[in-house]
């Protein structure tokens, strides 16, 4: 656990730094070492330092100015700063508390009461570390479909507004697919509604694994995906939207019922000539081109064209 943890160490005198790194590497902890508030500003920054002992009187930046620093930057994770200092007024501890420091130690201090103090910083240092993690896998969570693992419908809808926005601001081209299982009923009919849900999470995969990096594939509703692709042009969404449809219907899914033969319909819209559309608006363009694509025979792409969008 040690070792988990960076400590900085900064402080202008030579033998007070010398004897906080030795309290603290005989211990088995990774210690940065610096002798100027300017340097320690700049470990900081880099945001692997979990715990700092911070000197208060320093060329550069003080040890009070840092802490203001590093609470107003905000930084992902916490950082947990020890002031030590040669002042042990009342008012000197308030001064650096309310500077932002979690503890203060005083000058000189012995070795054995900084290490507790260090340790006392990475249980905290430690908790907010699992507390965040926590909340990651929570958001991950309430992201994802639970069934096919792409992004849920709240989730892809956000994403879409995201891309929309950033394709006006960034005057690129943006395109939405919208992904429809040909037949799909006939699927859930013939091998059971457990055998579907094994080919629609299959379905979502193939889709993943066919596009590119930066797109993104969610589950619209039912047995409906969608893909946003950023930066594609109408011919671009075309080659993106084939290379789905091909992707899907490569190879039979197999299901523990039996193997089932499945193909999509794609309707796909980009924005390129009409990058002021609002999500919606694109949304109702695939969603018509959707529906030729299942009036014209299924398992095809249409590329949304003029009369799509009235
Ligand atoms: P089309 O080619 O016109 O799209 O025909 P379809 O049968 O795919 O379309 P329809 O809208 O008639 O039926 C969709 C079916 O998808 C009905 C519904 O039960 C099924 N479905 C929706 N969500 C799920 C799911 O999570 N699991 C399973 N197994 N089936 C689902
Ligand atoms: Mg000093
Ligand atoms: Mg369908």
């Amino acid at each position: 656990m040690c070792g988990a943890v960076k400590i900085l160490i900064a402080d202008d005198e030579l033998v007070s730094r010398h004897l906080m790194k030795a309290a603290l590497r005989d211990m088995g902890y990774d210690v940065v070492v610096v002798d100027n508030g300017q340097d320690a500003w700049e470990v900081l920054q880099e945001g692997e330092a979990r715990i700092a002992l911070i000197d208060w009187v320093m060329p550069g930046l003080d040890g009070i100015e840092i802490c203001r620093r590093v609470r107003e930057a905000g930084m992902l994770g916490y950082v947990y700063v020890i002031v030590v200092t040669g002042r042990d007024q009342t008012e000197d501890v308030v001064a650096a508390l309310d500077a932002g420091a979690d503890d203060c130690v005083t000058k000189p201090f012995r070795p054995e009461e900084l290490s507790a103090r260090v340790r006392t910083g990475i249980r905290i240092v430690m908790l907010e570390r699992a507390l965040r993690e926590t909340q990651d896998e929570l958001r991950l969570i309430a992201t994802r479909d639970e069934l096919t693992k792409v992004w849920n419908r709240p989730a892809i809808l956000r994403l879409l507004e995201g891309e929309v926005n950033r394709s006006r601001r960034e005057y690129k081209p943006f395109a939405i697919a919208l992904v429809d299982i040909d037949h799909f009923k006939q699927v859930n009919d013939r091998l059971g509604h457990l055998a579907g849900d094994v080919v629609l999470a299959e379905v979502a995969s193939r889709l993943t694994s066919a596009c590119r990096s930066y797109d993104r594939v969610g589950r619209y509703g039912g047995e409906e995906m969608v893909v946003l692709m950023p930066g594609c042009e109408s011919d671009a969404a075309f080659d993106v939207s084939e290379r789905l449809r091909c992707a899907v219907s490569a190879c039979d899914i197999l299901t523990p019922e039996g193997a089932a033969s499945v193909t999509v319909s794609v309707g796909a819209a980009s924005n390129q000539d009409r990058l002021n559309v609002s999500s919606t608006v694109m949304v109702r363009a695939a969603d018509r081109a959707l529906y030729e694509s299942k009036g014209n025979g299924r398992n095809r792409v249409t590329i949304a064209t003029l009369a799509h969008w009235e």
